[in-house]
Parts: C-alpha cells; sequence; structure tokens
C-alpha cells in the first residue's frame, strides 16, 4: 500500500447561511471555503482533489444567466489565493501539477482548472456526461459555468465508472483504486451533484475526501441535515441522504480517520492549526 502526503488548501469563499447549511440553527453569515487538496504521490507526483475559485469566476459570471449564481452565491476571491499562486509559493509550478481529481463541476470546485496546462483531469464520467452539452440557464441549475472548463478537457481527461470498480470498502461501497496501488481509492456520493466522487487516502492518519456529501462536520458527525430549501439545488436528496449515512457510518467505524468536507470552516482550521 503506498502512501501520500496531504495538505488541505484553500481558494477564496462565498458567504452562506448557517441555517442552510444545518437545519434548524440561528440565522448567521458564514464562510463557507473553497478548500481542495494537494496531494504528493511517491511516483506520479503532484496532484490535486478540485481547484477552489479563481477570478475568472467574475468574469465567467459576468453576464446573464449566469450572474444569477454570482448573485445568489456572493463569492470572494483574490488572486493571491488561487490555487496556482499558493502552490507556486511552496514551490510547485503549475506545470508541475500532473493530475487533477474533480469531485463534481460546481464552479466552486472547478474554477482554477484551466491553470494546470499538464495536468491529467480525473473524474466521473456520470458526472461529466450530465452537464457537458448545457449552456445558459440549464447549465445554472446545475451550478454549471461552462466557460470554466478547460478548451482541450474531453481529450485531457481519464473518465471514471464504477462498473470498473474493484476494491469493496466498508460502508462506502465499491471504490477505484485511481493508480492500482491503494494510495486513493475513489468512491461514489451521489446526490449533492450528480456522479460526485469522493476520495479515501492513505496518508499516515488517513484521510477521507467527502467534498459536498456534507458541508459542514455537523452534518456527518450527528446526521444534522441542511435546510429542506437546499434541496432545490441538488441532484437527488434521497441519494444525498445515502451518501451522508454512509460518510456517517464509516466515520463511526474509522474515527481516527480525517475526515474534510469541503468548505467546512471548522475542519479547514483544525487542520491549519494542528500543522
Ligand atoms: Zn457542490
Amino acid at each position: 500500500m503506498t502512501k501520500v502526503k496531504f495538505n488541505l488548501l484553500s481558494a477564496g469563499y462565498c458567504e452562506a447561511n448557517r441555517s442552510h447549511a444545518l437545519r434548524k440553527s440561528s440565522s448567521k453569515t458564514i464562510k463557507f471555503y473553497a478548500t481542495y487538496a494537494h496531494i504528493e504521490h511517491p511516483v506520479f507526483g503532484h496532484i490535486l482533489f478540485d481547484s477552489g475559485y479563481a477570478s475568472r469566476f467574475y468574469e465567467a459570471t459576468k453576464n446573464y444567466p449566469f450572474k444569477i449564481y454570482a448573485k445568489i452565491t456572493k463569492v470572494f476571491i483574490d488572486e493571491k489565493d488561487e490555487a496556482k499562486n499558493i502552490l507556486k509559493k511552496k514551490g510547485i509550478h503549475p506545470s508541475d501539477i500532473k493530475f487533477i481529481i474533480i469531485s463534481h463541476f460546481h464552479a466552486d470546485h472547478i474554477a482554477g482548472l484551466r491553470d494546470f496546462p499538464n495536468a491529467e483531469f480525473i473524474c466521473s464520467n456520470v458526472a461529466y456526461q450530465d452537464v457537458k452539452n448545457r449552456k445558459g440557464i440549464s447549465a445554472l441549475k446545475r451550478g454549471f459555468v461552462p466557460s470554466l472548463m478547460p478548451d482541450d478537457f474531453e481529450s485531457r481527461t481519464k473518465f471514471l465508472s464504477f462498473d470498473d470498480a474493484t476494491k469493496e470498502v466498508d460502508y462506502l461501497g465499491k471504490t477505484i483504486d485511481l493508480f492500482k496501488d491503494e494510495s486513493i481509492l475513489i468512491c461514489q456520493l451521489e446526490g449533492h451533484a450528480k456522479g460526485q466522487i469522493g476520495a479515501l487516502l492513505n496518508t499516515d492518519k488517513k484521510t477521507f475526501l467527502i467534498s459536498d456529501a456534507a458541508w459542514l462536520k455537523q452534518n456527518y458527525i450527528d446526521l444534522h441535515l441542511p435546510n429542506p430549501i437546499v434541496r432545490l439545488f441538488f441532484d437527488s436528496w434521497s441519494n444525498f441522504k445515502t451518501s451522508l449515512y454512509k460518510v456517517h457510518n464509516y466515520h463511526k467505524a474509522h474515527p481516527e480517520t480525517q475526515i474534510i468536507p469541503c468548505h467546512c470552516e471548522e475542519t479547514l482550521k483544525e487542520l491549519t492549526y494542528s500543522k
């Protein structure tokens, strides 16, 4: 089993209401950080899981209908905080990134993709088929902003199908062993967005990147559901609940595993301070 190193970083944030993320909680504006993971594999090199926001989001959402997106979610991203610039500061050039795993195609996960010219993309085929031909309102309804996608996306992408999944993991079902060395196992976390995937990393303390299967740690620890109003933006509420239970049960069985919801400020801060 090959070990990988992992670092949680963030590129911008949007404002959200705590009462939407946790039903029946008090109304309070909170920050939804757009986190992404930098993973170092001893053979395959630098890998990202998602990319966070990039300032091209503003340009991409300037005109109708995508300006509705920018209006609904107030986004804050400074060029200096973009993934490519934060990584450069760590001595990693954008062209050093070899792979980017895309959990799903919402703008806060893909806005930085164009900044990594050598990266091979990895995503669920189901997720891509669901968005690829959408334009205008139809794309907007999926939280998908087509102009954020690299022009050569299809020729640079490995499309995953869970028909080929080989490794069974308790509570998570069939997973894809990405590099055939058990360093990164990809699992299905349907519901929030069609074909959403998560990644179980073989780090020192195991790490489970769950993307938006939960927004805050309270969602998966206490099974505290979001406000039903967010169903409007989800692909399937019942699949979302199934995925949340998967993560909850996995957490109970493996309390030592660090679980990373993409937008949880508390989780981001815990990881940043523990270094
Ligand atoms: Zn999302």
